[in-house]
């Protein structure tokens, strides 16, 4: 199967902070993958903006560097796409909080055509940028702006950002990324659920035993150990790329495949979840190994009381999920890289075939990472004589077998940008619902800093604490392996 290419009316996309390390490993390489694949029609310019003084020649040189360096082994590419690329490239050096190299940016705006403006520098700047974007005539009606994650702390900070945007922009001209949201699979999930008759029927507490999230990482948290111990698992992964997951499992089928539609069904999952009680929720932190520095040497705070993994069991309160429970977990250093999704189905009320034959039950499995697919265990007789005995078997659907090479997916930045630029908002988070996710999370954040809970130690390459294992024992449950 050979994925369509639909190319997009010439834009212009600047990228603030087109000389930082989300631009370089991320953003440009999304951006030349796109140029490759033929999306970009003639006329596109893409220019970088920072305060780093630079030529367009420069810069040229500067992107053609990230490519070689961070473009893979991505095939498909001619050879000389990298200098067609550099032609629609250029560069304005400014300054978010000054008033230097505005003027210049605002000349290089074609009149009458998309123009995207992708943040990404730190959350403090995105109001100077907004601002500055207003005051030199570039927010007119079709102009977006793309913002990166963190999008604040708690819920006041993102308040107070939402609220600096909308001075000058419209909701509905606002993209906050969650690059999960770009994935493939996670975009499967909805054509699972909403395309079959298969599976919504059984999608609520009668017959899903629990669902199981897990995002799990091998690395620690390498160069970003400052801002990571302000942060950690909870506000770094769980309050934006977890709750999304899970308001895509969980939430109704809109009516219609629309954002507002979409996103209006997930704003009520948030909203239905159940506060998290201080024992359905276990913290912790890697130890050293013989090779690398623990969590507390790595953030360079031994008295470091922020969270490298966390574990916990949700409850939401609605006729669908009521009595379902959901485990969710995410850390680093731990057994494999990997992100999944479980929906543990109920056993079969009754069991016709002999005690010996087990307990059996399907299990659907969305894989995000690695080998993104779908697979589902189903019940049957164990081959042979001998009698009646059950065996679990997976029905495995790993998208780049079953549909063949040729559709190769988009990463997640190649997709969202597209997006972007085609005003398509149903992937991005919306305001109301970064907030009802702050809104719930801040008070579970609260609560462990009122008590002073210590994360507990963990080894490297672990599945994380053993209490985390614990948390679904006592319920007689059972957390998946982590293994790549
Ligand atoms: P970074 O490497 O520190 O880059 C920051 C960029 O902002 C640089 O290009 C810098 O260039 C520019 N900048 C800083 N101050 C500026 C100012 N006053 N005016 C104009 N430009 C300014 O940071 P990053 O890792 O790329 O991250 C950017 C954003 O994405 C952050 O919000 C981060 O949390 C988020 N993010 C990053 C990643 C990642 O993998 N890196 C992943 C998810 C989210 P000059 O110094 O030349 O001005």
């Amino acid at each position: 199967m050979v994925s369509r290419i639909i190319p997009v009316e010439p834009f212009d996309l600047v990228v603030f902070g087109g000389t930082g390390d989300l631009a370089r490993r991320k953003i440009l390489p999304a951006l030349f993958r796109r140029f490759c694949a033929g999306q970009m029609e003639n006329g596109t310019r893409i220019i970088g903006a920072a305060r780093t003084a630079m030529d367009d020649v420069e810069y040229r040189a500067f992107v053609a560097e990230a490519l070689i360096e961070f473009n893979g082994d991505h095939t498909g590419c001619e050879p000389g796409t990298i200098k067609r690329f550099q032609e629609i490239l250029s560069y304005v050096t400014l300054d978010a909080k000054g008033d230097g190299g505005w003027s210049e940016l605002a000349a290089k705006m074609h009149p009458g055509r998309v123009r995207a403006f992708y943040f990404s520098v730190g959350p403090s700047l995105f109001g100077d940028l907004a601002l500055r974007l207003h005051q030199y005539g570039m927010a007119d009606h079709d102009t977006r702006i793309v913002v990166e994650k963190p999008f604040g702390r708690d819920l006041d900070t993102a308040r107070a950002l939402n609220r600096s945007l909308a001075d000058h922009f419209n909701e509905n001209q606002i993209y906050r990324i969650d690059h999960y949201l770009g994935k493939e699979t996670v975009q499967n999930l909805m054509a699972i659920r909403f395309g079959n008759m298969l599976f919504e029927p059984l999608w609520n507490s009668q017959y899903v035993d629990h669902i199981q999230i897990t995002v799990a990482e091998t690395v620690g948290v390498g160069g970003r150990g400052e801002y990571y111990d302000r942060s950690g698992a909870m506000r770094d992964m769980v309050q934006n790329h977890l709750m999304q997951l899970l308001c895509l499992i969980a939430m109704e089928p809109p009516a219609v495949f629309d954002p507002d539609a979409v996103r209006d069904e997930k704003l009520k999952v948030i909203r239905a979840l159940n506060p998290l009680k201080p024992d359905h929720v276990v913290r912790g932190q890697y130890l050293a190994d013989e090779e690398k520095p623990g969590y507390l040497e790595h953030v360079e705070n031994p008295d470091s009381l922020t969270e490298s993994f966390i574990a916990m069991k949700l409850g939401i309160s609605n006729w669908r999920w009521a009595g379902t429970p959901f485990y969710l977990r995410s850390g680093k250093r731990l057994r494999a890289r990997t992100s999944e999704i479980a929906v543990v189905f109920k056993e079969a009320p009754h069991n016709i075939f002999t005690e010996d034959s087990g307990r059996h039950r399907n299990i659907l499995t969305i894989r995000l990472q690695p080998n993104e697919g779908i697979d589902l265990d189903v019940t049957i007789k164990e081959p042979g004589p001998g009698g009646m005995r059950l065996v679990d078997v997976p029905l495995d659907m790993t998208f780049s077998e079953a549909l063949g090479p040729d559709a190769d997916a988009p990463d997640a930045y190649e997709r969202l940008i597209m997006d972007v630029v085609r005003g398509n908002q149903t992937l991005f988070m919306r305001g109301d619902e970064v907030e009802a996710a702050w809104a719930w999370t801040d008070p579970v954040i609260a609560g462990w800093e009122e008590r002073g809970d210590r994360p507990i130690p963990y080894d490297t390459g672990s599945s994380g604490p053993e209490e985390a294992l614990a948390l679904m024992h006592r319920d007689g449950r059972k957390w998946r392996d982590i293994r790549a």
